[in-house]
């Protein structure tokens, strides 16, 4: 794996290649942009040729440095992650005894700190010593999807390189070719995560995705045109797959945002849901007024459990708001 392999992030790997090309690094570095872009895999491969002995702008793959990489054991590489949702101050006292002593496989040392926001204050405070006078051995890449966490005294010592979603054609070709996805499920990934390349992997390689797509779709068809019972009996789907209630409720989202456009444009290009057309077309007698109602009552439900409202009560509430009137 090197840089070239990489889908997308074209801007963000120029920059590394070029301050790697004209020695240029800077001690330490800021990946910034939403979960799922690829930051951390990019971070590691950019440690790994700041470690390699070629000292190239890729990794060689060959040298011993490469391969203790490979190995998961380099002595010159440190990687700090959230336990329990935080990084706490004694972890980041541990970096800073090590960013101490020379490096001893590589000429570099590197570190890694994986959702930095989630730095406890004193961690912060702690790290915010070490930016100010690294040694000259030393690169830090702090890793983030939410960076107003972060003190502006932190982030005023980094280089910022960030991260945007990749365009969904590059993701969509990726999973057809590599994933062997159908052409119309790889396009519903690429559009369903926002262009995320490690978000669209993970769904392309779920054994239940599309199956779990399938019972959501008969299940709104159920509320929108069955018989007015189909509310409350549909709660044991709900209660099975209470860990991806976030997924399950994009699902639902994305479905009624599709009947907004079924309706204005009838069969489009613009449907996420392109394979679902005939259902649309049955369920398009539903009101303008209606469904954005239902849209935004989802929202509304997403935003409830996040907040640890009761969650029976939350999806009770929505299916049978779903429900009314038809
Ligand atoms: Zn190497």
């Amino acid at each position: 794996m090197d840089l070239n392999n990489i889908i997308g992030h074209e801007r963000a790997i120029e920059t590394l290649k070029m301050a790697l090309r004209n020695k240029t690094l800077s001690h330490s570095y800021l990946f910034e942009g939403e979960d799922g872009l690829g930051k951390k895999k990019i971070a590691y491969i950019f440690a790994k040729t700041l470690l390699c002995k070629e000292e190239g702008e890729e990794p060689c793959n060959k040298c011993t440095s490469c391969i203790k990489f490979d190995g998961g054991n380099h002595p010159d590489l440190l990687v700090v992650e959230p336990e329990k949702g935080f990084i706490k101050k004694g972890e980041i006292e541990e970096l800073i005894k090590s960013v101490a002593t020379a490096p001893f496989e590589s000429k570099r040392k590197v570190f890694i700190i994986d959702d930095s926001h989630r730095m406890s204050l004193e961690a912060k405070n702690a790290l915010l010593k070490t930016l100010e006078e690294p040694p000259e051995y030393i690169n830090i890449i702090l890793i983030s999807s939410s960076i107003n966490n972060l003190l502006p005294t932190i982030l005023s010592r980094m280089q910022s390189i960030k991260f945007y979603p990749v365009e969904l054609k590059k993701i969509s070709d990726l999973l057809v070719n590599s994933h062997g996805k159908s052409r119309e499920e790889a396009d519903f990934i690429a559009e369903f995560t926002k262009g995320s390349v490690g978000k669209s992997i993970e769904l392309a390689t779920s054994d239940d995705f599309f199956q779990k797509r399938e019972e959501i779709i008969s299940l709104i068809d159920n509320l929108i045109r069955g018989d007015g019972t189909r509310a409350i009996s549909s709660m044991n789907f709900f209660n099975d797959n209470k860990e991806d209630i976030d997924q399950i409720l994009d699902i639902f989202l994305y479905w009624f945002r599709d009947l907004l456009i079924y309706k204005e444009l009838g069969q489009s290009r613009l449907l996420i849901n392109k394979d679902k057309s005939g259902y649309l077309g049955k369920q398009s007698f539903i009101d303008i007024t209606r469904i954005n109602d239902i849209i935004e009552k989802i929202q509304q439900t997403k935003g409830d459990i996040s907040r640890n409202v009761n969650y029976q009560l939350s999806i009770e509430t929505m299916l049978l708001y779903i429900q009314e009137e038809f």
